[in-house]
């Protein structure tokens, strides 16, 4: 098989070789447990302690604010359980999100909602961004928490996490925002930006799999969300995953420090992408907003196609990219975040969506403008709905 083009970035990323050099040993030699008292485990625990460090040095939060997890979805789930929890106590079961959470949110979500928390999911623009106006107009007196994402997964739309954030602090409300396609990718402040909870996840910056963190705001009083051992300052139990940990902050801190190059030389190979996409292959839209996007993000729907026949055509030609419509469960519903930009369904089908890194090239842009509209227009052939289309009837 000729070359692999892996361009499915927000999916997730391949690890850094210096990153796994860093990791290396915790996996090998210095296997001692961080919580021992000698100092074979000491070693183990500074590493621990530096890597916390590095990433309240990257997110402009504390060190003792960072609580290491094994990801995303568990930072997410604990930092919303936690809060209805805590503000179910005052009497408050009132929770606003937005309608493009990923489902580590909008599941979690759902949980609640049988336990008798009311949730209020905002709609967002049809370029895919919520108004923090109606994050405003949302909170109530019993709202306990606001959770919106800091850029979304599927479309790379930026949310405006700032002023959102100003608000609950004005509110007095707190605010949790998922930033795993954020932290790594753009400049992330945590606590400029007034946000009192926030997820990331390593292996979307070229860190390992199986390791992320929740920050929380220092002040906040909460219970362990795992019992057990006093890891974590006794909120999440379970021997450190220091080699984990270790390569979370280290691919963290590369991230960040090359974020002032990767940022326009990703938003450059992506706008050339998508003018070339769009002046090339006719019916075509981006999904998203053109301008405030995650830089390596493209999303596209494509008029009177099937989004999966176009993923098993790429993978032929060795192109690993994702449609928008989400069939992980076999259904062949389209992606709720497609659907949240107002998108018929017949269009949300025909989506295909390419997140670029720091590894993708110029040469890889050529590739991906000369095999896409071939592979469109072969598919168009082939479909009675591009027929309809054509001959101007309704298809709906
Ligand atoms: C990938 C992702 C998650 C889940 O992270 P894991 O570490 O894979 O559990 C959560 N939210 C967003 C926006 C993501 O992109």
């Amino acid at each position: 098989m000729s070359r692999m083009i892996y361009v499915d970035n927000a999916a997730t990323t391949r690890i850094y070789p210096e990153v796994l050099d860093k990791m290396m040993p915790f996996l090998t030699d210095q296997y001692g447990n961080p919580s021992s008292l000698y100092s074979f485990g000491q070693y183990a625990r500074q590493a621990v302690d530096e890597a916390r460090d590095t990433v309240a040095e990257c997110l402009n939060c504390r060190s003792d604010e960072v609580y290491f997890t094994s990801g995303g979805s568990e930072s997410d789930n604990w930092a919303i359980r936690m809060a209805a929890h805590l503000m179910a106590d005052k009497g408050k079961k009132h929770i606003i999100s937005t309608a493009i959470e990923h489902h580590a949110v909008l599941h979690t979500l759902k949980a609640l909602e049988k336990q008798g928390f009311e949730v209020t999911l905002l709609p967002v623009g049809q370029n895919g961004i919520v108004s923090a106006k109606d994050v405003r107009d949302a909170i109530r007196d019993d709202t306990a928490l606001v959770t919106v994402m800091f850029a979304n997964n599927e479309i790379g739309t930026i949310q405006p996490i700032a002023e959102i954030g100003e608000i609950c602090r004005e509110k007095g409300v707190w605010f949790h925002t998922d930033a795993v396609q954020a932290v790594g990718h753009i400049p992330v402040d945590f606590a400029k930006m007034n946000i009192d909870m926030l997820s990331l996840s390593a292996h979307k910056f070229h860190g390992p799999k199986g390791v992320g963190a929740l920050i929380i705001r220092r002040g906040i009083r909460f219970p362990s969300f795992i019992e057990g051992g006093a890891q974590e300052k006794g909120r999440r139990a379970g021997t450190e995953n220091t080699a984990g940990i270790v390569g979370l902050a280290h691919a963290l801190k590369l991230s960040c420090e090359r974020m002032e190059k990767t940022i326009p030389s990703l938003a450059a190979m992506r706008d050339r992408l998508i003018t070339g996409i769009l002046n090339t292959v006719e019916r075509t839209r981006l999904n998203g907003d053109p301008v405030n996007r995650l830089p390596g993000n493209a999303n596209f729907s494509f008029e009177g196609i099937e989004g999966e026949s176009l993923l098993l055509l790429l993978d032929f030609k060795g192109i690993c990219a994702s449609s928008g419509s989400a069939c992980t469960s076999g259904s062949l519903d389209p992606s709720h975040v497609l659907l949240a930009l107002g998108l018929p369904h017949a269009i949300a089908h025909g989506s295909l969506r390419i997140t670029l890194s720091d590894e993708n090239t110029d040469e890889d842009i050529d590739t991906l403008l000369s095999e896409i509209p071939p592979i469109i227009s072969r598919l168009r052939s082939m479909s009675p709905v591009w027929e309809k289309i054509q001959k101007g009837e309704d298809y709906e």
